[in-house]
């Protein structure tokens, strides 16, 4: 299973900008240009994507139209965290629900019983993450939000990437490419 657009480039926008050593103010502006340019090109791909998004339309959930909103997200999140949301957002990560489409599972139920592991599933309802999804999450707090919300919105998106990678789900299945594998090391290198 490919990566999607999106990611590639975002990926490549990634690998471009820390493959350039800021040694000087020539470098240090052809670094920006190029970070520059490479944001354009994923904002594009992004909005692509979404255009000819068919089945997969979980960003079309999470945004009615293509938006500068993402792009802003994830400028503000580190590397492996940037990656960690995209997987989240898209639906293409290493959960039951997704594997499970293309036979890497034998199901997409949860292991524990109570419905598709999904993102939406992992985040609010998973009752083997309970515990996990009050100390990041809720807080102690009563109040239910709709799982969009921890995918869009600014204040909650680094918590629940923080969340996801505590879980540990996204190493259950080694048979996913690498770009799929973000693991708590990578979360702890600074960004780039
Ligand atoms: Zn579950």
């Amino acid at each position: 299973m490919k990566a999607s657009m999106a990611m590639s480039v975002l990926m490549l926008w990634q690998k471009k900008a820390t493959s350039l050593a800021p040694s000087g103010m020539e470098e240090l502006t052809l670094m920006a240009s190029t970070r520059r340019t490479l944001r354009m090109e994923a904002a594009k791909a992004w909005k692509t994507e979404w255009a000819a998004s068919t089945h997969g339309s979980s960003l079309r959930r999470l945004w009615k139209e293509p938006s500068k909103a993402p792009m802003q997200l994830y400028q503000g999140l580190q590397r492996a965290a940037t990656s960690v949301l995209i997987q989240m957002q898209t639906g293409k990560i290493a959960l039951a629900s997704y594997p499970g489409t293309f036979n890497a599972m034998e199901s997409t139920e949860c292991s524990c019983g109570r419905g598709r592991q999904d993102i939406r599933h992992i985040l609010l309802h998973c009752t083997n993450q309970a515990g996990l999804r009050m100390r990041h999450l809720t807080q102690g707090s009563r109040r239910e939000l709709d799982y969009r919300a921890y995918l869009t919105r600014p204040d909650l998106v680094p918590k629940a990437v923080h969340f996801m990678l505590e879980t540990g789900l996204l190493g259950q299945f080694q048979t996913l490419p690498t770009t799929y594998r973000v693991t708590t090391t990578d979360w702890r290198q600074p960004a780039a």
